[in-house]
């Protein structure tokens, strides 16, 4: 061999980064040509040197702007809290010079932290930003309202919880499910999570709301009667759509027939409720077509059709997904 291994060994990063003198570059070449072991080591270090090289400045590009992100962010987030102290502070002394004590400085003190929770929150965690920031701005709500009604005297509190809890939810509750539950076993079951949530904060609130206007028999039966019939078309939407049996046809067949069917005997279930007699499927008389000067049969007629209608197409539906999940069986 014309040169000694450790030389070339050596030059080996200098000629594959494209850096070394020709003449080098010549020894090396000529090396590697009658020593194997030299040989295996340049391969080597060709394979890492391009990968490695650009896969180490990536992530330190990335790390660096995150850093720097995250540093703005803090900057950001202190001077927020900074500026919302400014109000807490002067009110705590106005409230103290006028009031000898402190009352409605609580109110401006809750009502800055619902401030903080949509500016601060999201400016300072770095992970499931949306999940924290719809929990403290809930909380935070929920907060301010306890303290205005104290503050008042009121008795309102639990009514107006309880609604904005529901409203809340209702909008929010899938993304923070969604997000809380990211694996995990209860992963598969967020659905039915969400509708269960939903659905405790809705007889929740029409209890509240029944204590609080001291309801009757009535209230309880219309209330919980209908809620409870519409609530049961929301839990079929989510049995039908995470079922794991049927294709997309099939669902889209079971949920029109579904829905038609639920929303054509409305009338009727809230009749029965309000023990009125005045309108619903019985006064029924297609032979009359839709008679504008008689609105009992004309919503009946009405009905029917949407029944009859969603049916029909529900049925189309599921014989195309039987169809589709035939031939994907038989593929
Ligand atoms: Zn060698």
């Amino acid at each position: 061999m014309k040169y000694n291994c450790k030389v070339i060994q050596d030059l080996l990063p200098l000629y594959t980064d494209g850096i070394c003198s020709d003449v080098s570059a010549q020894m090396v070449e000529e090396h590697l040509k009658e020593c194997a072991s030299c040989e295996k080591i340049a391969k080597e270090l060709q394979d890492d040197s391009v990968e490695k090289t650009l896969g180490k400045e990536c992530d330190h590009v990335v790390l660096s702007h995150e850093k720097k992100v995250s540093k703005k962010m803090v900057t950001a987030g202190s001077i927020t809290a900074a500026v919302l102290l400014i109000p807490v502070i002067v009110c705590l002394i106005c409230n103290l010079a006028i009031g000898h004590a402190l009352d409605w400085f609580f109110i401006v003190l809750t009502a800055l932290l619902v401030v903080a929770s949509v500016t601060l929150v999201p400016m300072l965690v770095v992970e499931k930003k949306a999940v924290y920031t719809v929990l403290a701005f809930t909380g935070t709500l929920v907060l301010l309202l306890f303290t205005c009604c104290f503050y008042t005297h009121g008795n309102w509190f639990f009514v107006a919880a309880a609604a904005v809890v529901f409203g809340l939810s209702v909008c929010f509750a899938p993304v923070v499910i969604h997000g809380l539950l990211s694996d995990g076993r209860w992963k598969r079951k967020r659905a039915w999570i969400v509708v269960a949530w939903d659905s405790f904060w809705l007889y929740l609130l029409l209890a509240v709301c029944g204590w609080f206007v001291h309801g009757n028999v009535t209230y309880w039966r219309v209330a919980l009667g209908i809620s409870t019939y519409s609530i049961l078309l929301v839990w079929g939407w989510t049995a039908v759509l995470c079922s794991r049996n049927c294709n997309r046809w099939k669902k889209a067949g079971i949920l029109v027939m579904l829905t038609g069917v639920w929303t054509g005997f409305v009338t009727d279930v809230v009749n029965f409720l309000l023990r009125d007699t005045e309108n619903g499927l019985r006064y029924l008389d297609l032979a009359k077509g839709f008679p504008l000067d008689d609105p009992a049969v004309f919503n009946a007629n009405m009905y029917f059709m949407m029944i009859a209608v969603s049916v029909f197409v529900g049925v189309i539906c599921l014989c195309i997904g039987h169809g589709r999940g035939k031939s994907e069986k038989t593929d």
